[in-house]
């Protein structure tokens, strides 16, 4: 304890502000004095839980999503217990999306059709629990045009006010022209896109490690998919297009200054796409969000603070795949100023996804 305690103010020296008992003291009696709007909780629906299966012929990997286990259950309640469990953790709203990888492995017509009757299930729950839950959009980048107008639908008549995306679809990523239409429409709709994890494309399987498949291959292959956009120049394409990386950015916060540096050194000597109009960096402290998904930790989110800056970080779990009371616990025992911890818990989640 004294040990984290000292590589906090290490790391970060006066950044933090010192720990507020009496926040703590009121957050161990489940009356914070702000809410816990957690942005990265996951569902899914008997429907594509049987179209994984059989897409995977019902052999379990990374691949294949949750096919089996004891998070389905959690993941197919939208209702009682999930509130449940909500209430006993102290979460006042989850901000729900669809479990990786989505629809993203179904052939196109399985893709479309599914991935709106997700956005449907989503959108009912939401409004038979309007104060518990909120929702982030699915679809199915197979159908680019097919996926702009159920963004449209989600957010003009389902009323979403966010979208994720498992990162690639059939080893493709979203900086490739062909899905610009789904970035476009996300930029005019004001929808955030969550780029969330799921198993390494073929060009990064080799960081699905045995055995650190998930605490490093899906890093690699998220943070691929961001730099990607950021290389592409897609934000000087669509400059209000808000990107949203879990796990407290994917590693990249962390590299973000070695990643400018080198950037300049490579395409001094490799000038093939220094392009941009500003450095990678400025991209991902404009037009980034990162969230604690999985992360609730005091060191790598003192990292992050001093490197993107308190209004850039959302709080997330990542139920069920998180335990629920466990990640809450976590961030209570951070040491933060209450306002610090609103910002996190509320403010910049209602920010972002205007809740
Ligand atoms: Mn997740």
């Amino acid at each position: 304890m004294q040990r984290r305690s000292f590589l906090q103010s290490a790391l970060v020296g006066g950044a933090l502000a010192a720990l507020d008992t009496s926040a703590s003291a009121a957050a161990a009696n489940g009356k914070r004095p702000y809410k816990l709007l957690p942005c990265e909780e996951a569902f899914t629906i008997p429907e594509i839980l049987e179209a994984a299966r059989k897409h995977a012929r019902n052999i379990p990997s990374w691949a294949s999503g949750p096919i089996v286990g004891p998070a389905l259950p959690l993941l197919m309640d939208l209702g009682e217990g999930r509130l449940r469990g909500m209430d006993a953790a102290g979460i006042d709203m989850q901000i729900l999306s669809l479990g990786s990888p989505g629809v993203q492995n179904f052939d196109v017509p399985t893709a479309v059709s599914l991935g709106k009757l997700a956005n449907d299930r989503l959108a009912a729950a939401i409004k038979a629990h309007p104060t518990r839950f909120a929702g982030l959009a699915t679809f199915a980048p197979q159908d680019p045009a097919a996926a702009v107008k159920e963004l449209e639908r989600c957010a003009n008549e389902l009323k979403l006010t966010g979208a994720l995306v498992n990162s690639h679809t059939n080893g493709e990523y979203l900086d490739d022209p062909k899905y610009w239409p789904i970035l476009e429409a996300l930029e005019a709709l004001n929808l955030p896109l969550y780029i969330h994890p799921r198993d390494a494309a073929p060009g990064v399987a080799g960081a699905a490690v045995p055995g650190f498949t998930v605490g490093w291959g899906f890093a690699v292959e998220t943070g691929t998919h961001a730099l990607r956009l950021i290389g592409a120049g897609i934000f000087d394409r669509f400059p209000k297009l808000t990107i949203v990386l879990g796990h407290m950015g994917e590693g990249i916060p962390y590299f973000l200054e070695r990643i400018d540096n080198r950037w300049d050194f490579e395409n001094a000597l490799f000038p093939t796409s220094a392009k941009l109009k500003r450095k990678p960096g400025e991209y991902f402290r404009n037009n980034f969000l990162i969230t604690t998904s999985g992360m609730n930790v005091a060191a790598p989110l003192a990292a992050a603070i001093a490197t993107v800056g308190i209004d850039r970080i959302l709080f997330a779990v990542d139920y069920p795949f998180e335990n629920q009371p466990k990640s809450v616990a976590d961030f209570d025992a951070i040491a933060l100023s209450v306002e610090d911890k609103r910002k996190i818990c509320e403010t910049n989640v209602r920010r972002t996804f205007r809740l």
